[in-house]
């Protein structure tokens, strides 16, 4: 049946972590109707995209949104009444114990203050803003750390964290403000907080703020990873300022003054594995309790908080979910960058956007992260990281569970692997199309990578181009102006890895052609956040120029839409020769 060069192929895949695996057709996300555009796999109908030409996904009419800052009811009432906070006061560096949270005012940003940035969506569909409010002095003053909500008691949250393999001690929210929660009109609660808002109690050597670069880069992603449909923090603002910070890019002496700026970011909950992880580790076990509870009760409906083995229910929730996360990642090639305890979210989302990349040759080996010197946090190594943190985390965990149950989540954790590797091979078998069960998917999946790996063929793109390319045109070999199909289509194996994949095809009744490419289109984006664009982006915003960044956002708003203005600049080109000397690094 296999020819020799097939037989070698095999060989290879038998090294790959991707297995076969028997599994139940999954939902992709929860949160498919962030790109389920009418017009999907069309040119947008409106030719020119503009900010003023999208219809809010949220629907709500604009006479219902509020128009004072003042009517935005923010709360930090329950996080205050919850925990124990720290007991001294001022921002000062120093070592905290027995508290959740320190209170700390944010040193505002320094003016001249623009606004550089608003994401509609969230400042309309989640915060139920009016976006006309976001050109107001008083959302400026807001959004960059000078006005205080009413209900607003802003908050730095102790934590700590593994960097890199080893245990950091405290860390904590060195430059970000807990603003307080809002409960939204559709009953959703969401923690605000400030990032580059000034120094906290954890800010240890830094200068608690934010360079323009890093801030456009965290706005940008978060933004963009949303509309992918993989679970993030999301970004409501970006204030840039001419604040100088001084930053040493690369870490060799050479460095630069900078301009600073804010984010304001929101997610359910900014608790991360590092928030147990300190008290675990400082023996108070009691707040340990405690935080676990309010995690629990606030975020984990699901489990009963009665059942005396709810901290196991929650330790297989997070090893579940972060599986998911990661095969999420692995989907569109993302590379998160800092994969440290500290930047994982107990709720599996994805948290503390920095030196990420997404892959463009692809590349299991691809590091974004230029200080990441062994690779630690390559994008093919995340699935182990995860692997590493969870098993962290039970760590943090085990003063609270029986010993028979740090047994049972032993077994929990060794369950990982398989559901992170059956998550990541269904994602596959979505991205080619295919429908159902078949015993050689998995060979099918790798053999494509294996030749992606040796052609270098763009990650995104070449799945995007499958998407589009008919049956007729892969018979054919007829690939017009598809690049990333060209490059794969130059290594030798490729007709073996077409027939086969054809015949599979084939196979799937009440299928057509078009239904495959739709189905393909919607899970292969045509547009992500590569760094040449965010680069592209950021060098105008530090010259007060919004424009480019405006349209990469809207652009990223709808990444399995093919849009006019997106394919004139190039999104969906090969990548510019210059994209290749780009680097980023941990400095922010
Ligand atoms: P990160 O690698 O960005 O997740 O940050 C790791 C830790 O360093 C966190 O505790 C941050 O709050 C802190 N940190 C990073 N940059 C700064 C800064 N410029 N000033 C103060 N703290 C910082
Ligand atoms: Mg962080």
């Amino acid at each position: 049946m296999w020819s020799p060069n097939q037989m070698l192929v095999l060989a290879l895949v038998a090294a790959s972590s991707f297995t076969s695996v028997h599994v139940l057709e999954f939902c992709q996300s929860t949160d498919r109707d962030c790109h389920s555009d009418d017009n999907h796999d069309n040119m947008a109908s409106n030719s020119q995209p503009s900010l003023h030409t999208v219809k809010s996904r949220w629907n709500v009419s604009v006479s219902n949104l509020i128009k004072d800052l003042e009517q935005l009811k923010v709360s930090s009432k329950k996080l205050i009444e919850a925990f124990p906070i720290d007991e001294v006061n001022g921002n000062f560096a120093r070592s905290v114990k027995n508290c959740i949270f320190s209170k700390s005012i944010p040193t505002p940003l320094r003016g001249p203050l623009r606004l550089a940035a608003a994401s509609k969506d969230v400042i309309e569909g989640i915060l139920d803003l009016d976006v006309a409010l976001t050109h107001t002095n008083d959302f400026l003053h807001f959004a960059s750390g000078d006005k205080l909500l009413s209900g607003s008691v802003p908050l730095a949250h102790r934590y700590g964290g593994h960097q890199f393999g080893y245990w950091a001690g405290q860390l904590g929210d060195g430059r970000a403000h807990s603003l307080g929660q809002y409960t939204n009109r559709k009953g959703e609660v969401w923690e605000l907080q400030l990032k580059g808002s000034g120094k906290t109690p954890y800010s240890r050597s830094g200068d608690g703020r934010a360079v323009i670069r890093s801030s456009v880069r965290e706005f940008l992603c978060s933004e963009a990873m949303h509309f992918l449909g993989i679970p993030t923090s999301r970004a409501a603002s970006l204030i840039v300022s001419d604040e100088p910070v001084i930053r040493d890019t690369f870490y060799n002496g050479n460095v630069k003054t900078e301009k600073g700026a804010v984010v304001l970011r929101l997610a359910k909950s900014w608790f991360r594995i590092g928030s147990l992880e300190i008290l675990s580790r400082s023996g108070e076990i009691d707040l340990l309790r405690k935080l676990l509870n309010f995690v629990i009760d606030e975020h984990f409906s699901s489990i009963n908080s009665d059942d005396p083995d709810t901290y196991l229910v929650f330790y297989s929730t997070v090893v579940n979910e972060t599986a998911n996360l990661i095969a999420q990642w692995m989907s569109v090639g993302f590379a998160h960058g800092v994969c440290n305890t500290d930047n994982f979210s107990l709720l599996s989302i994805t948290i503390d956007y920095g030196p990420f990349g997404f892959m463009e040759a692809y590349d299991p080996g691809f590091v974004p992260n230029t200080s990441d010197d062994e690779g630690r946090y390559s994008v093919g190594a995340q699935a182990n990281v995860g692997l590493f943190n969870l098993e962290k985390l039970l760590n943090a965990l085990s003063p609270v569970l029986s010993k028979h149950q740090q047994n049972q989540a032993q077994s929990i954790l060794k369950g990982y692997t398989n559901i992170n590797q059956m998550r990541i091979h269904q994602h596959f078998k979505a991205k080619l199309g295919l429908l159902g069960e078949e015993e050689d998917d998995g060979y099918l999946i790798a053999f494509l990578l294996k030749m992606m790996e040796d052609t270098q063929s763009d990650f995104t793109m070449t799945f995007r181009q499958l998407s589009e390319v008919s049956a007729q045109q892969l018979h054919n070999r007829k690939f017009p102006q598809m690049w990333a199909l060209e490059d794969l289509s130059s290594h030798k194996l490729f007709s073996d890895w077409l027939s086969m994949f054809l015949l599979r095809l084939s196979r799937q009744l009440n299928d057509s052609d078009l239904q495959r490419q739709h189905r393909m289109k919607n899970v292969n984006p045509r547009y992500v956040l590569r760094n040449w664009m965010a680069e592209s982006a950021i060098s105008k915003v530090e010259m007060k120029d919004f424009s480019e960044m405006e349209l990469l956002h809207h652009i990223l708003s709808h990444p399995y839409v093919t849009q006019e203005t997106a394919e004139e600049l190039g999104y969906a080109a090969r990548p510019p020769l210059w994209a290749k000397r780009l680097k980023v690094s941990c400095s922010s």
